[in-house]
């Protein structure tokens, strides 16, 4: 039996790991069948980052989801007919629970009828067979792939392939689905399924993709680490135009969808994982009028609450660009509280799009200079420890202190920091031969704590990192001194 729960442990980040203890916990508490599906399995398989955690139960997912609720997971949407709920996870991840269902096609291309069902019905449900492998995470089978169609060898071979010949007829968005994943993931169509795409077109099933379904792949594209490779390939088979036509006519502005992906790489290297959904979308439709982005949002679909946040998005952005470029935020500590609190979307726009150079040069500090610093502070801590300062506010204030004077260049060698942590402490120096078991000269390495283990960061010291942290690699450990 392969075992994949080492593989998906060991990819997901701490806070999708809670979050899958925590689903896998409850569906076994109330008796459910459940388990891991669709894209966060191909990506798991295919070694891509697993952006979210979609779950398929055999049973109610809206019992799941209001138990979660009470724990700080946030509902997005709850669709009580295809009992589907999406949401985000506490920690801030996102994912979404479904039954597991059967589509019923009486003819065609009719609209289908549902029936809840087991999950290989609902794998062979579902649209190509790289998107229909589950991982169960069931106590008695816990790690089992489920891979009825053999999604697995066309990921091998780097094919993207329909489960059934009607695969087009039945929803004909599954046109835009099956160019999106190939393109994303530089796989090809499987030979059938390229004759079943090229006969769809030629029956022009394309127009009868309906707004709404149109409307769910802008949004997916938004979401997208490489929209451009996609929103060409739609280009190139005609099929801009069954999205909108105006954004056929204009083109998506390839310009600032490229400058906001390059500003990804470097907030990605940076240890950040920012969400581009909102200034991507705007990218994408960059050369539209405002009056033609918002009758593109509401023609397919998008819900009011949503318009008004892609729309306001730009002016927002740039009212905290001149915020932070102000003289309020000039003292880099407090600028670097400004931003730790930013959402990173408005940091990413805010880098590839704004023209306050001061704004653009401080989160460029943030990035490159203020964030690794701070990832330096469990060293602090542990010096302001071995010169024998005890826990407590005073100890916090002090490691702030020397946090803020980093920032402007000072404190750089331990020597340094040494003489500012005992003159912010109060603590002096020992004189020679008198020293206390515990008190030592830094060497740019914690002595050890009195107890003998590893001397703890006291409270918020080494403060928790801010929600846009969490990526942050560890902090570098410093050189020992050359005696
Ligand atoms: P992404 O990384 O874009 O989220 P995804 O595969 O998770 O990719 P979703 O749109 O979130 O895509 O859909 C989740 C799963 O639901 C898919 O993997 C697929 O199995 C199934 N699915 C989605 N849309 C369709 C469809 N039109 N027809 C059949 N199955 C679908
Ligand atoms: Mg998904």
């Amino acid at each position: 039996m392969p075992d994949y729960m080492f593989l998906l442990e060991s990819r997901l980040l701490p806070e999708q790991r809670a979050a899958l203890l925590r689903v896998q916990e409850l569906s076994a508490a109330m008796g459910y069948n459940i388990y891991l599906t669709g894209g966060t399995v191909r990506d798991l398989i295919t070694g891509a980052s697993l952006r979210d955690l979609d779950f398929t139960v055999e049973g109610n997912p809206s019992k799941i989801a209001h138990e979660l609720e009470k724990g700080g997971a946030k509902l997005l949407v709850e669709d009580e007919k295809l009992r589907h709920v999406e949401l985000l996870f506490s920690g801030d991840c996102e994912g979404s629970v479904a039954a597991a269902r059967d589509d019923h096609y009486v003819r065609p291309g009719t609209r289908p009828e549902i029936r809840w069902s087991t999950i290989m019905e609902d794998l062979r449900r579902r649209d190509f067979s790289l998107n229909a492998i589950a991982i169960s995470l069931n106590p008695a089978s816990r790690g089992l792939l489920l891979d009825p169609t053999n999604g697995l060898s066309d990921v091998e071979r780097a094919e993207v392939r329909a489960l059934i010949i009607h695969s087009f007829t039945n929803q004909p968005v599954r046109l835009l689905r099956v160019l999106r994943f190939a393109a994303r993931m530089g796989f090809k169509l499987e030979q059938r399924t390229q004759e079943w795409f090229d006969l769809a077109i030629e029956r022009d099933l394309h127009h009868t993709i309906t707004p709404e379904d149109a409307g769910t792949e802008l949004r997916s594209l938004a979401r997208e680490e490489n929209p451009a490779a996609i929103l060409k390939s739609w280009e190139e088979h005609d099929l801009l135009e069954t999205v909108h036509p105006v954004l056929a006519k204009k083109h998506p502005d390839y310009d600032a969808i490229n400058r906001l992906s390059k500003v990804r790489d470097d907030l990605f290297m940076a240890g950040l994982r920012p969400r581009l959904a909102t200034p991507m979308m705007l990218a994408i439709l960059g050369r539209l009028k405002d009056r033609e982005q918002g009758n593109l949002l509401h023609k397919l679909g998008f819900r009011v609450a949503e318009v008004d946040h892609i729309l306001g998005f730009e002016e927002e952005a740039h009212a905290a660009g001149k915020e932070l470029a102000g003289k309020k935020l000039a003292a880099p500590i407090d600028a670097y509280r400004f931003l730790e609190r930013m959402r990173t979307d408005t940091l990413a726009h805010l880098l590839a799009f704004s023209s306050i150079s001061t704004a653009v040069s401080k989160i460029r500090a943030y990035l490159n200079k203020w964030r690794p610093l701070r990832q330096g502070i469990p060293a602090i801590v542990n010096e302001l420890t071995t010169i024998g300062m005890p826990a407590g506010p005073k100890f916090d204030a002090v490691v702030d202190q020397v946090f803020a004077m980093q920032m402007t260049g000072r404190g750089k060698t331990p020597e340094e920091r040494e003489k500012i942590l005992r003159k912010l402490s109060g603590i002096k120096e020992q004189p020679k031969g008198k020293e206390k078991k515990h008190a030592g000269k830094i060497v740019g390495r914690a002595a050890p704590a009195p107890t003998g283990k590893a001397a703890a960061p006291p409270a918020k010291a080494a403060a928790a990192p801010a929600k846009n942290q969490k990526a942050a690699a560890p902090a570098k450990p410093q050189k020992k001194k050359k005696k």
